[in-house]
């Protein structure tokens, strides 16, 4: 199975990265956990496509995790895809989408009529699923649990046992007990992390009122938790992804982590791309910014 960091900031836009999203490979499957800005960039730049994705897993509905979905939809169309695409979402999926399409269908009548093509490639077919959700296919079980990102009222993180190997997804959550059971041995612990000191100092700059960032810690997980959660999940390779703020010292990062996790440790870059198979996790390619 092939694990693949698309994007890996935040709602807060950077050139070398791009909004949250990662990409599941097991087989003929490719698995799309959420579909943040620039998405289809990055699935261009994996090699990949928006026709290639078999399934859209979202998280949660936040704007950065969800911002390209029309994009997505329209650029595989393009792309070639002739079916509905499949999403698998959170309570409120379906009419969240469902007014996002609504808006949208009459371009894509006015595109289907104007440019003679089949419209079902820009079909959409919404799964609500809970956080005991469990796909079994040919290539790949996924299944998934709550975790705590209040007061969103839903988050997922994903579990893919595939080819001998595990991956977990945290999603967005701050520290989950839920979220170390699901990933309880797993070979690569995919980890959203909140650089904390990073961020106070963006708040303090730009004189904002620093109870809003205290606000916006608490539902996500800081450097030092982060290593707390992989430790305590036994996870054999942690690789860091959806950085608050998404530029920091890299030192510091990994120095904070290492305060409770002494396993391999890869600070997340947009397609940086990992092996993981019978037991182990490899890295199978550094990222834009070029570090191992
Ligand atoms: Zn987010
Ligand atoms: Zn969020």
């Amino acid at each position: 199975m092939r694990v693949t960091l698309l994007g890996t900031s935040c709602p807060i836009a950077d050139p070398r990265r791009y909004g949250p999203a990662a990409l599941v490979e097991a087989g003929p499957e490719s698995w799309l956990v959420d579909c943040g800005s620039g998405v289809t960039q990055r699935l261009l730049g994996h090699g990949s496509n928006g026709a290639r994705v078999t399934g859209l897993l979202l998280t949660h509905l936040h704007s950065d995790h969800t911002v390209d979905f029309i994009q997505l939809l329209i650029s595989g169309w393009h792309q070639g895809r002739a079916a509905p695409l499949r999403v698998y979402g959170p309570k409120r999926s379906k009419s969240f989408f469902g007014a996002l399409l609504k808006a949208w269908q009459p371009e894509f009548r006015q595109r289907t009529a104007h440019e003679l093509r089949p419209p079902d490639g820009l079909g959409v077919e919404i799964v609500e699923i809970d956080g005991s959700w469990r796909l079994e296919t040919p290539h790949v079980t996924i299944r998934n649990t709550e975790v705590r990102h209040q007061p969103i009222p839903q988050a997922f993180g994903f579990r893919f046992d595939a080819d001998g190997g595990s991956a977990v997804i945290s999603g967005d959550t701050t520290y989950s007990p839920e979220l170390i059971a699901l990933a309880q041995g797993c070979d690569l612990l995919v980890h959203e992390a909140f650089v904390h000191w990073a961020q106070a100092a963006r708040v303090a700059a730009s004189g904002r009122d620093p109870a809003g960032a205290t606000n916006v810690q608490a539902y996500h997980t800081t450097t030092e938790q982060v290593g707390r959660v992989a430790a305590e999940a036994g996870a054999k390779h942690l690789a860091l992804t959806h950085f608050v703020p998404p530029r920091f010292d890299r030192v510091r990062v990994v120095a904070d982590v290492r305060q409770h996790y002494r396993g391999p440790l890869s600070i997340g870059e947009d397609l940086m791309s990992f092996e993981v198979a019978d037991g182990a996790t490899s890295l199978v390619r550094g990222g834009v910014e070029g570090h191992l």
